[in-house]
């Protein structure tokens, strides 16, 4: 039995974790949950799983979730506790071994901190932590005998693949050293939501177009960095970080049936490749039951009734965010935190329809070019938080002074 934290539970990777641990009781015991603002959610996950602590972030919310957990009948009602703080405790909470990460954005950075030192092993799917601290998450990890798992469906395939290489059964990412035999890893791309678009027709992308994705069924944030490919990028940077992999050798491709997740390319030119239907639940599940594999009912992959797996390679004027991706790891230090920052405010200002799709990659590409001249090379956690801070404020501003000159017009 694996005693289990969820971060971010009323999310989608946060439901699908505990719809696992409902298939899976005799395996998954839930022991802590925590939710950004969705009380009403939350407070259904308590019922079903009856855990020992309860987080909300909102502090304003915590009173009306009191109330809802005092009037429910059961026997054993949990500690409910709000803010970062409570945050940080559940994920730190004593009697949980594994912490499925499932916060979106940077927030998930400090409590996936408090989970490493806390000595917990991680299944993370919050990858702009990796992103923005990944210098100093792999250290924290080593230094506290923590073990990372990837959630995220292209690591977890390029994980499921190394463990065909010779000594990689302990699967220790913390020490940041290239797995012995790996010459490269080749990250599929479904396309995103404009995969058959041109390149023109991107003006006209609302945001109604950006969240609806063709193969995946994810939180609007990450949809729409699907669309624009900022999460490839994003996830280049994550291998890079996971499995020390030099971004020379980290290539994406296009594979818009989303059936092989990722391969990897040994030293002797073998490829091997990981496949299952566009389901998150299955490298949620892998990285909670690892190294073990536990029997499911979920529908068998049919090769013979697919008929085509297609690739190709993706186009770099319709995708910018990709290459801003590679140039801000490539910089690394507090660059790829720099990056993130931007993104985010850049999504939720799309998403707000403050700013159009096309403008996404403009102002992220700003503050990464502001950033060049303050770049910090080894930081520790307060320069990585102080700079994604900047890099949030520097984005909003750009993005106001954008709003006032069009309306000055
Ligand atoms: P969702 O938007 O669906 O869920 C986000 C979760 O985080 C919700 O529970 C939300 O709470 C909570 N949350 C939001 N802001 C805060 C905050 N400031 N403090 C604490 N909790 C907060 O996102 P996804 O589940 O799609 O994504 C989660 C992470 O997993 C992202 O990093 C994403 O990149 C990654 N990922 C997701 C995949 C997917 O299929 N969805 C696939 C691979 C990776 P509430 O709703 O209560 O406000």
């Amino acid at each position: 039995m694996k005693y289990i934290t969820v971060l971010g539970s009323t999310g989608s990777i946060g439901t699908q974790t505990l719809e696992i641990a409902c298939e899976l009781p005799d395996k998954f015991k839930v022991v802590a949950l925590s939710a950004g603002k969705n009380i009403d959610l939350l407070t259904e996950q308590t019922i079903k799983h009856q855990p020992e602590v309860i987080a909300i972030e909102d502090e304003n919310l915590l009173e009306e979730l009191k109330n809802n957990i005092n009037n429910l009948e059961i026997e054993t009602p949990p500690l409910v506790i709000s803010g970062k703080e409570g945050i940080n405790a559940v994920a730190a909470w004593d009697t949980a071994d594994t912490v499925i990460t499932g916060i979106v954005g940077c927030a998930g950075l400090i409590p996936t901190m408090s989970a490493i030192n806390a000595g917990k092993n991680i299944a993370l799917a919050n990858k702009e932590t990796l992103i923005a601290a990944g210098s100093v998450v792999i250290p924290a990890l080593n230094e506290k005998k923590s073990r990372l798992l990837p959630a995220d469906s292209e690591h977890s395939a390029i994980f499921q693949c190394l463990q065909g290489l010779p000594h990689y059964e302990n699967a220790d990412f913390s020490t940041g050293e290239i797995p012995q035999g790996l010459k490269a890893i080749h990250l599929t791309a479904s396309g995103g939501a404009f995969r058959n678009w041109a390149v023109d027709d991107l003006k006209h992308v609302t945001v109604a177009d950006a969240t609806s994705h063709p193969n995946w069924d994810m939180g609007k944030k990450i949809t729409v960095d699907s669309a624009t490919l900022m999460n490839k990028g994003l996830e280049v940077i994550e291998a890079h970080y996971l499995f020390g992999t030099p971004y020379e050798n980290i290539e994406i491709v296009i594979h818009p049936q989303s059936i092989i997740h990722s391969m990897i390319e040994m030293d002797d030119s073998s490829v091997l490749a990981q496949l299952g239907w566009p389901d998150m639940k299955l490298p949620i599940l892998y990285a909670m039951s690892w190294p073990e594999r536990y029997k499911t009912n979920w529908k068998r992959l049919n090769l013979s009734k697919i008929s085509e797996l297609t690739f190709k390679k993706p186009d770099k004027e319709k995708y910018p965010c990709m290459e801003l991706a590679y140039a801000a790891g490539k910089h690394s230090g507090t660059m790829p935190a720099v990056l993130n920052a931007a993104n985010e405010i850049a999504v939720e200002m799309f998403l707000q329809e403050q700013i159009s799709f096309l403008d996404i990659p403009k102002f992220i590409e700003k503050a990464c070019e502001k950033h060049l001249k303050d770049i910090s090379k080894s930081p520790n956690l307060d320069e990585i938080i102080k700079f994604d801070e900047w890099a949030r404020i520097f984005v909003k501003e750009e993005i106001k002074k954008s709003i006032k000159y069009i309306e000055s017009k």
